[in-house]
């Protein structure tokens, strides 16, 4: 049987900063951008008590946290943490794969005649990291990546839960919310049908879930099942930050696949900036019907960290796959060979002399800082044909910066 540890380190960013400044410990502490039109890149646990999470746009924070304490983020410092955490992941096995800069996948299947079983060597990784970094992880063992993966976010900080063979009756009461994969908008579409637990999409009807999730139903009862024979997919370059979506409704012509990519850039832009981070390569992922998973990656010719370069970047990588005929579930972006961004604005788009584009970005951080409750992307103001998001979008292309609005003629008389 296989051993597969999941291990994702607390808090990270949030950590790192309170582990640097005695000061910040104890309180609730948000990595992100100073101002509140910014989102939380990373909240300490102290500011998760108040509700504060990831990917909360800023003002939102504030209003649920008022001593929320927010640090600028430091990528090249996390860069830094994240080699030291990852070097302790390489001691105990090269089957590494990372998710993130805090959070892999380990075989550790042959490694288990030099540390002990599965268990006993989360436990030692977990110190190991502590002495290396003086931070805590969390780790899930399992016989499957899934179950680990699951099971590294039960018993969070400084976790360790370890499933036992039988994988399906340890899934089977959790909500399925739980579940890896499984969105905001996915779960009260199976809460209506009655699927509650992973337990209840282990038994589902196989032809209902797929009416119910498309194509992507059969493989969800058989993950509730716990049957996931995917295996850890060695890359020392995999330290990303990655965006994917599988669709109830298989893709079928490059607009459609293009869209999503420009959605997956932004998102993923969103939290290279809120990180201080930069990438210097791009990889699109597209899954087929068949479950085929394709990758096409390219080195980018300088370090970048807004949507358009991104998303240029995935236009280029698109043509690069056979799409004739093809019926794509999923598609992803992910950026890679990670660095600080020091040396680049922290702005969703680089080029600051073009001046449509710094437009589009003014009016995207104005709208957040008004709508701070959505979350409104560059992508999410084209896909949004309200009227509100076409006037926000079109105002500044045409008519400048705000301040330099010539008064309504309402108001002059
Ligand atoms: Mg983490």
């Amino acid at each position: 049987m296989r051993q597969i540890l999941h291990i994702d380190m607390d808090a990270f960013f949030a950590s790192v900063e309170q582990r640097d400044d005695p000061s910040l410990r104890g309180r609730p502490v948000v990595v992100g951008g100073a101002n509140r039109r910014g989102v939380v890149a990373a909240a300490s646990y102290e500011a998760r008590e108040f509700g504060v999470r990831s990917a909360m746009p800023m003002a939102e924070a504030h209003r649920r946290c008022r001593n929320l304490v927010v640090v600028p983020p430091r990528g090249g410092r996390y860069a830094e943490v994240s080699r030291q955490v990852f070097d302790v992941f390489y001691e105990h096995t090269p089957l590494v794969e990372g998710l993130s800069l805090d959070e892999a996948f380990l075989d550790v299947t042959a490694s288990r005649g030099l540390f002990g079983d599965g268990a006993a060597i989360a436990r030692r990784i977990k110190e190991r990291v502590v002495e290396a970094t003086g931070l805590t992880a969390s780790a899930g063992v399992a016989s499957c990546k899934f179950a680990a993966k699951i099971a590294s976010d039960l018993d969070k900080p400084n976790g360790l839960t370890v499933v036992p063979a039988d994988v399906a009756g340890f899934l089977a009461p959790l909500p399925i919310e739980r579940m890896w994969g499984i969105g905001p908008k996915t779960a009260p579409t199976l809460r209506r049908l009655g699927y509650l637990t992973l337990g209840d999409l282990a038994k589902a009807d196989p032809g209902a879930l797929e009416r119910a999730l498309g194509s992507w139903g059969p493989e969800v009862r058989e993950l509730a099942r716990g049957n996931d024979p995917r295996d850890v997919v060695p890359d020392r370059e995999a330290k990303s930050i990655g965006a994917e979506v599988t669709y109830d409704t298989d893709l079928t012509t490059r607009e459609q696949i293009a869209r999503t990519l420009l959605a997956h850039a932004a998102r993923v832009a969103e939290r290279l900036t809120a990180a201080g981070i930069a990438a210097s390569a791009v990889v699109v992922k597209l899954k087929l019907h068949d479950f085929t998973i394709l990758t096409r990656r390219m080195t980018l010719p300088s370090p970048a960290s807004d949507t358009r370069t991104i998303h240029d970047a995935c236009l280029v990588l698109l043509d690069r796959f056979p799409l004739e005929r093809a019926r794509v579930r999923l598609t992803g972006v992910s950026a890679q060979d990670l660095g600080p961004a020091e040396a680049v604005q922290p702005t969703l788009f680089r080029d600051e002399k073009e001046d449509k584009r710094r437009g589009v970005e003014n009016v995207l951080l104005r709208a957040k800082e008004r709508y701070g409750d959505k979350p409104i992307t560059f992508a999410s103001l084209l896909e949004d044909a309200s009227p509100r998001a076409e006037r926000a979008a079109a105002k500044p292309v045409r008519g400048g910066s705000p301040g330099e609005r010539a008064p309504s003629p309402g108001r002059r008389r």
